[in-house]
């Protein structure tokens, strides 16, 4: 299936894969972008300071604070997750400040990291990479910060790099217990628009997104939804900001602009999308088709035998689903075989679970016939790599998706 095209740019040879039908892209983000925003995106650029642009965000804006379920303010980034993840510490914190973050896997320990590289002085509650941010914990670390150093507890949702989904509305209530005033930050990047998400119900301070997980859209877009008591902190923040910045933003989108040139045809597709996530499939209808993918592609794991990273079943992730490979297997060259003979890419392990596991998206722009489909490439392939996996995966995948 693979062939060799030329580089036109270059000269060299470049590898691609090129097979008849659609390549099944299931990594956990980005995610299949649907042809309608795809369409939508592809319109002419617009003049960013027109009347025109600032109905178009004007339209955008109140649809996010649906999606984020908040009256809060949200802003938009060009940018990435990880400059909404700088955004949501600059604004906030001073250098030296003390933040409480957990260790649930990769994604939470790049933020870590990033904290730090910012003179941020974290307190990094280990996790063993299988299981979500313990609440008791929390607390009971806050109960033990009596002089109130920490400003902040910052948590990952939806922790992509294992499949394992953190209960907020619980941490919420261990902070609330521990009659801590920190601001709690929590990362949704790849939970928004797929599982459910509470900003305001659980008084979330900033709640952080991208664009190309679940709201259906390439790479591109960062966000940051505000409560006002984040907004108050950051009149007091003294961390470096500039681009981040969320001042400039808020005042110019109270009609309509931004302080520099925006991703204008980002935004095109991001209202094409909220309105199928909004208007036409509806967000109680998006989350219970992200839970029944979820459970029909864990019944195929145990079907055939397979290992799920996720060790609590209060913690599995409805967007993606983290699978261990069995022992004297690599995961890496699994996916190759996949990638090579069935067209499909699926999550790599990262980092401690390198090799050792392989990741299936179930969210997004993804329906029954998609998932068997990405269940039968994946069964295949088992039997094609010769892993010792048995049979009947998709079978029980096909049982439940018809009677549930
Ligand atoms: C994808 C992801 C990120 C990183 O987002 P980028 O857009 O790659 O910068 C951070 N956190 C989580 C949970 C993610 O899934």
């Amino acid at each position: 299936m693979n062939s060799v095209i030329r580089n036109t740019l270059s000269g060299k040879d470049l590898q691609v894969t090129r097979a008849a039908g659609r390549h099944f892209l299931q990594i956990p983000g980005p995610t299949n972008v649907p042809d309608r925003v795809l369409r939508a995106i592809s319109y002419p650029t617009i003049d960013h300071r027109s009347a025109e642009f600032a109905s178009l965000t004007l339209d955008i804006l109140p649809g996010l604070q649906e999606v984020f379920k908040t009256t809060s303010p949200v802003v938009i980034y060009p940018g990435s997750g990880t400059g909404a993840w700088e955004a949501a510490l600059v604004n906030t914190l001073s250098p030296g400040d003390r933040v409480l973050m957990y260790e649930t896997g990769h994604f939470a320990t790049l933020w870590k990291d990033m904290a730090e590289q910012l003179g941020l002085e974290v307190d990094f509650l280990p996790g063993d990479w299988r299981s979500g941010v313990d609440p008791d914990a929390v607390e009971e670390r806050l109960r033990a910060d009596v002089d109130g150093a920490i400003k902040a507890v910052a948590v990952v949702h939806n922790e992509t790099s294992t499949g394992v989904a953190s209960r907020v509305g619980d941490v919420r209530a261990a902070m609330d217990r521990a009659s801590h005033p920190a601001l709690l930050l929590v990362d949704t990047i790849s939970s928004l628009g797929s599982c459910d998400y509470r900003h305001d119900e659980w008084r979330v301070d900033v709640s952080i997104c991208g664009s190309q997980k679940g709201l259906m859209l390439p790479p591109g877009l960062g966000f940051n939804a505000i409560s006002h008591k984040a907004l108050e902190a950051s009149a007091e923040a003294r961390l470096p900001r500039s681009y981040w910045s969320w001042g400039p933003m808020l005042e110019g989108n109270a009609t309509g602009f931004f302080p520099y040139t925006p991703a204008t045809n980002l935004l095109f597709g991001l209202r094409e999308a909220l309105a199928i996530l909004l208007r036409e499939e509806g967000l109680d209808n998006v989350f219970r088709r992200h839970e029944r993918h979820g459970e029909a592609t864990r019944r195929a794991v145990r079907a055939w035998g397979l290992e799920l990273v996720c060790s609590d079943p209060e913690e599995y992730s409805n967007s993606l689903t983290a699978i261990l490979m069995p022992e004297g297997h690599d995961a890496d060259a699994f996916r190759e075989v996949v990638l090579d003979q069935f067209d499909m890419s699926l999550g790599a392990g990262l980092v401690k679970l390198k090799s050792r596991v392989f990741r299936i998206g179930h969210l997004g722009a993804f329906n029954d016939t998609m998932l068997l489909g990405t269940l039968g490439g994946i069964e295949a392939a088992l039997i094609s790599a010769g892993v010792p996996a048995k049979p009947g995966g998709v079978q029980a995948a096909a049982e439940y998706l018809a009677t549930a």
